[in-house]
């Protein structure tokens, strides 16, 4: 595949703002997403190259590079820029300082550090959350049991059966691999994590038998995780410090949590507006009287209906939608009701005869006095 420009990649002009690039980011990952495609080698595709442009762009001293050099013009800047290449898990990492922090609250405080800073961290771990309706309205709290690295209990996480450690033979205790790559502008230099000690700068003598020196063990823990009102299909958000654990008593890696939404066969969802299809009896369409309604949060909710209500009308219950999530819209959306009147299907013969009565009846015809005026008006201001 051709290397796209970046700012094509995202969909953004050249002057794009900060907040538009991650923007735009934000929303070519939640498309290309690999859970939502799986197996889907051209979304993955579409999903790296958006992540490099992204990593390229959001950094104002990549971007200026790129803006004045081009691709050359990042190469050899460390991130995913210039081609070096970048696991998916890396991306994730991204992905979560993209999408967290604008939860807040039960969510446990959005992502770790910079990647720079990443020598001992685990990886972040992926989870789906399916969420009914009254789940959304009402906030919920979810257990899940996940399969994990965690801290190996025989060496607490040391990753040695004593006798220490000693400095790294293939980095010297830099934690650094230093390769030099000739591009356009000359020798440039690229730095890599080492791939002996895995960026420590030290290995260890005697490796703890249990996790073979890592310090982590495949394992499980049940994880809790509280889950605000409001949330909506699609939305990521980081519980921080609930992934993988670090090697050698390292930082621990997040968990990435993906909300989905089932479909609801009572409500209709609109953002944060919830529609719901009254069908009013016809006596109490004419009449006027109480009828009592379903609410997102699985109580019931008596409504007045006014004499003479039309099939059609509206309803608006102000504040009985859904919640704002931080981040994602304000306030409180409404309860919209659309009224129907039902008629009826099969009629007994006294039912008939009533009906029949009221058939001739002056206030049983249709209205077409209103509509003759507005008639009236509209031909009026052509005449
Ligand atoms: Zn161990
Ligand atoms: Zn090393």
């Amino acid at each position: 595949m051709a290397k796209r420009d970046y700012y094509e990649v995202l969909g953004v002009d050249k002057n794009a703002s900060e907040d538009e690039i991650k923007k735009a980011y934000r929303k070519i990952a939640i498309k290309y997403h690999p859970d939502r495609n799986p197996g889907d080698k051209e979304a993955e595709e579409k999903f790296k190259e958006a992540a490099e442009a992204y990593d390229v762009l959001h950094d104002a001293q990549k971007r200026q590079q790129y803006d004045q050099f081009g691709f050359e013009g990042v190469q050899g800047m460390g991130g995913f820029g210039g081609g070096q290449g970048f696991s998916m898990d890396d991306i994730f990492s991204m992905f979560g300082s993209v999408f967290g922090g604008g939860f807040g609250g039960g969510f446990g405080g959005g992502s770790h550090g910079s990647r720079g800073t990443q020598r001992h961290h685990g990886s972040d771990l992926r989870l789906k959350v399916r969420l009914s309706l009254q789940e959304v309205a009402n906030g919920t709290t979810k257990k899940f049991k996940v399969r994990k690295d965690i801290t190996c209990s025989h060496c607490h996480g040391s990753g040695s059966e004593g006798g220490g450690s000693e400095t790294c033979p293939t980095c010297h205790g830099s934690g650094v691999e230093v390769r030099t790559k000739q591009t356009i502008f000359g020798m440039m230099q690229t730095q890599t994590t080492c791939h002996t000690c895995g960026g420590e700068g030290t290995v260890i003598k005697n490796k703890c038998h249990e996790c073979g020196g890592t310090g982590v063990v495949k394992g499980e823990e049940v994880v809790e995780i509280a889950i605000p009102r409001g949330v909506a299909d699609g939305m990521v958000f980081t519980v921080g410090g609930k992934g993988n654990a670090g090697h050698h008593n390292g930082v621990p890696g997040d968990i990435q949590v993906y909300i989905e939404e089932e479909d609801n066969d009572t409500f209709i969802r609109d953002g944060q507006d919830v529609i719901y299809n009254l069908l009013l009896d016809f006596p109490t369409a004419a009449l006027g009287g109480e009828v009592r309604i379903p609410t997102i949060e699985g109580t019931k909710l008596k409504i007045k209906i006014e004499p003479g209500t039309q099939p059609g009308k509206t309803l608006r219950l102000r504040g009985k939608g859904l919640p704002a999530v931080q981040g994602y819209g304000s306030g409180t959306g409404d309860l919209v009701v659309n009224v129907s009147v039902y008629v009826p299907k099969t009629l007994s013969k006294h039912e008939r005869e009533a009906i029949e009565k009221l058939k001739d009846s002056d206030n049983f015809k249709g209205d077409t006095s209103t509509k003759n005026t507005i008639f009236q008006k509209f031909k009026n201001y052509f005449n």
